[in-house]
């Protein structure tokens, strides 16, 4: 019996399913393509508490209540999918430096780590810089070593679609979501590409596609922001650590010496196209960091959406329709509060202590 229906099999909604199959409810997810397949593939797989590099800074205080706790979930939750799964999701703690490119930024960098107390990290200076990071320029005016590594998102979505079919979610795949059903102000079900499903609660977890979803009350504001990705083989410049910079772009290490780097910031609606000026200014920035990736073999590029709420924050919780609930919206920092996010909407689905007040989120701030 289908007591909750998902829709949209990103971190979000996969995490969610899970949440609540082990909960012991009956869940559909209901997926327009592949689970792990939209914004969650293209990601840079980022976790740290204290987000990627400015654009964490637009969710505020409410964003880092969400980041900080989440980021504990994650130390474990790779274990916990590889037993659930039987698959690696090559999560690696290797440390966040933050790059200062001259003393303003140093002096920016330096502040913040106080006023938001970050706790736990390392300035270090430009003079020993080159032993923790070899590759780096040596104009750098230092950086500072935060908490924090990054997960193959690539593995992710795999992963978790089998922890969840293994926890008894019926996933159905090619199946778009078009409209939400209700009587009046309850929910009944989801109209599809493949007919309509009935449950008591539904939960929208479809990230950029979530905005397009009749009859969802309120319409989640909801825009892409377009990034720009490319990947490059970095094996002979062995970069160690994550390395960002404060506006971007960053430089994330794969474990088989893949070097992700990322990324624009654009509104380009939902198109998919790469561009001229996107790629030459990713790739500049990123060998003015980092000069020997002037030689690297260009390996992929790709683009993804990021899903931008007006307000920067998500739409966690209970919309305007009785047992209808969102767990959308979160724009460039999602993979690191996915676990946080997945049990706070479970804990508010299932009546549940929430670990944290879910109020900053409530979609019923918007009409
Ligand atoms: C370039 C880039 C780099 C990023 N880097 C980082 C990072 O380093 N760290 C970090 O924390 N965050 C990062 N993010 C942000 C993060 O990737 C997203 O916030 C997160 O993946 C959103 O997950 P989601 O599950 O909400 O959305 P998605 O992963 O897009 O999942 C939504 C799913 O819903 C499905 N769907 C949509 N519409 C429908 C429908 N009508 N019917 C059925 N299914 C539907 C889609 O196919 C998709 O599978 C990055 C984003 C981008 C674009």
């Amino acid at each position: 019996m289908t007591d909750i229906i998902v829709v949209g099999g990103g971190i979000m909604g996969l995490l969610t399913a899970r949440e609540l199959a082990r909960a012991g409810r009956g869940v559909l997810l209901l997926e327009k393509g592949q689970p792990g397949g939209g914004t969650t593939w293209a990601s840079a797989g980022i976790i740290s508490p204290h987000g990627s590099s400015g654009a964490a800074d637009l969710a505020g205080e409410a964003g880092t209540r969400l980041r900080h706790p989440s980021y504990d979930m994650w130390l474990d939750l790779p274990d916990a999918i590889r037993e659930e799964s039987g698959m690696d999701v090559e999560f690696r703690l290797t440390g966040v430096l933050l790059l200062a490119l001259n003393e303003d930024e140093k002096r920016g960098i330096q502040e913040k780590a106080v006023t938001r107390q970050w706790g736990d990290t390392e300035w270090i200076e430009p003079e020993r810089l080159p032993g923790e990071e070899p590759a780096l320029a040596t104009n750098l005016a230092g950086a500072l070593l935060v908490k924090g590594g990054n997960v193959e998102v690539r593995r992710l979505g795999p992963a978790l679609e089998m922890a969840c079919r293994r926890a008894g979610v019926d996933i159905r795949t090619a199946v778009v979501s078009q409209e939400i059903i209700a009587a009046g102000d309850r929910v009944r079900g989801v109209r599809t590409s493949a007919g309509d499903f009935e449950a008591p609660v539904v939960v929208i977890c479809a990230g950029i596609g979530s905005a397009h979803l009749a009859g969802a009350r309120p319409a989640p504001p909801i825009t892409p922001q377009r990034g720009q990705m490319v990947a490059l083989d970095a094996r002979g410049i062995g970069v160690r650590r994550v390395l960002m910079t404060v506006n971007d772009p960053y430089l994330v290490p794969r474990t088989d010496g893949k070097l992700i780097l990322g990324a624009t910031r654009e509104f380009a609606g939902e198109d998919p196209r790469l561009t001229a000026g996107g790629l030459s200014w990713l790739l500049g920035a990123a060998i003015e960091t980092v000069p020997a990736l002037r030689e690297a073999p260009i390996l992929e590029t790709w683009t993804g959406f990021r899903p931008l709420c007006t307000d920067y924050l998500p739409l966690i919780g209970e919309g305007h329709i009785q047992g209808l609930f969102f767990c959308t919206g979160h724009g460039p920092t999602g993979i690191t509060p996915a676990p946080l996010s997945a049990a706070l909407v479970s804990a508010l689905i299932t009546g549940t202590e929430p670990a944290i007040d879910p109020v900053p989120y409530d979609p019923k701030r918007f009409d």
